[in-house]
């Protein structure tokens, strides 16, 4: 896939229509957004199209809706934050193709904002359909997608419409397919990528795919004692993806071969069981990775990785990461987790976060300001890392 992507700055908008996808799947309580942050990520595509005198349609989805009207998931309340944020007004249609959107689009002057209704009311759009993508592009002269999270899935709203539409991208989308894409193509050395979590099999082609551009792949989390198990140690109740054996013993010869280092745990820490609730006190014993006993189960790298993890974090010149080093959501097993956010955080290098829950435990440790970038999309940027073309992407033009 291309990574220089054609962005708003590369294409006339001044008098054009532009239907910009965003990113607006906001959580909401009792009526009520709980956290604007995905709102106020997108002003800055939108406060450019405004300015430069574009008729600005936004649209996104919201929750999970399965073509359905649901109320609770319209986007009335996005368009009431989004107008205080931008301090003009952004009117809402009744409808995403319907007669009240295509009148009131049709009716926008240059610099006036709309809001088409969740596009996941329209069974069309996770099938993409071809007539949907019409019917959006008909509305306007110009596809704008600012909404990287969607990127990896080609719906109606992310990807069909390109079929009908010039397309570009937002300045969201630019930074991350231009920092991420870097980093894949271009990276400079050495390049590190620590994956962590819960599954092997989420990451599977993750691994084959970064083996060929990494130096040093580093493995935490849940999904380390299936490596463990391939090492033939007794990971004791640990999570163990059974059928996933053979393949770590394939990526650590692959990595041998490659010259690549591939760094494990080397100690654990281990209870006896999983905490219940996950925030429970718990009580742990820090062993050898080759020691762990029959009933226990590994929920955190230990010192000793944490130390050697680290090490190979500091000295990188890239590192990408996705997934924690542990059961993070717990005080007592979130070390590994912290470590390693640490690191990246007193690193010079071109530091990348990815996966929802990675990016979560470095906002809540607060690292994330001194992290180079973490990415807004959890499947998508692994996707992306995976080396997957993104249909949000692959379909805007090249510059
Ligand atoms: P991300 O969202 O960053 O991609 P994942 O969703 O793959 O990460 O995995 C995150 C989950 O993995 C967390 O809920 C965490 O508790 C769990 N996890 C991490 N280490 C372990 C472990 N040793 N045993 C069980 N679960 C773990
Ligand atoms: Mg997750």
């Amino acid at each position: 896939m291309n990574y220089n992507k054609k962005s708003i700055e590369d294409v006339e908008v001044s008098g054009k229509r532009v239907l910009c996808r965003c990113d607006f799947n906001v959580p909401t309580k009792d009526g009520k957004i709980t956290s604007d942050k995905r709102i106020v990520a997108a002003l800055p595509t939108i406060e450019y199209l405004v300015k430069h005198g574009a008729k600005v349609i936004l649209c996104s989805h919201m929750g999970k809706p399965k073509g359905e009207w649901k109320p609770e998931l319209s986007l009335k309340v996005v368009a009431a934050r989004l107008s205080e944020l931008l301090g003009q007004e952004v009117i809402m249609a009744a409808d995403v193709v319907g007669e009240d959107a295509k009148a009131k689009a049709a009716a926008l002057e240059n610099g006036q904002v709309m809001l088409l209704e969740n596009t996941r009311f329209m069974k069309g759009e996770t099938k993409n359909d071809p007539e949907l993508s019409r019917e959006l592009a008909s509305m306007a002269d110009l596809f704008v997608n600012d909404a990287f999270g969607s990127a990896h899935r080609a719906h109606s709203s992310t990807a069909g419409v390109a079929d009908h539409l010039p397309a570009v991208c937002g300045y969201l989308v630019q930074k991350e397919v231009s920092i991420m894409g870097k980093a894949l193509a271009d990276p400079e050395r050495p390049f590190v990528a620590i994956l962590g979590g819960a599954k092997v099999s989420d990451k599977l082609n993750v691994i084959n795919n970064l083996l060929e551009k990494v130096d040093t792949l580093i493995i935490g989390g849940g999904m380390a004692f299936t490596f463990l198990a391939a090492k033939g140690y007794c990971t004791g109740k640990s999570l163990l993806d059974a059928e996933k054996v053979d393949y770590c013993k394939e990526m650590m010869a692959k990595a041998e071969a490659k010259g690549v280092k591939l760094l494990l745990p080397v100690d654990a820490a281990v209870a006896a069981a999983f905490p219940s609730p996950i925030d429970a006190p718990i009580d742990v014993d820090i062993v050898a990775a080759d020691a762990i006993p029959a009933d226990k189960m590994g929920l955190d790298i230990g010192p000793k990785t944490m130390e050697l993890y680290a090490e190979a974090a500091k000295n990188a010149k890239t590192v990408v990461w996705n997934g924690p080093m542990g059961v993070f959501e717990n005080p007592v097993l979130a070390k590994g987790t912290i470590a390693v956010a640490q690191a990246l955080a007193e690193s010079d290098a071109v530091t990348i976060v990815g996966g929802g829950d990675s990016a979560a435990a470095c906002e809540q440790l607060g690292f994330a300001d001194k992290i180079t970038h973490i990415s807004t999309g959890g499947g998508a940027s692994l996707e992306f890392l995976e080396g997957l073309a993104l249909p949000g992407i692959a379909c805007l033009e090249d510059k």
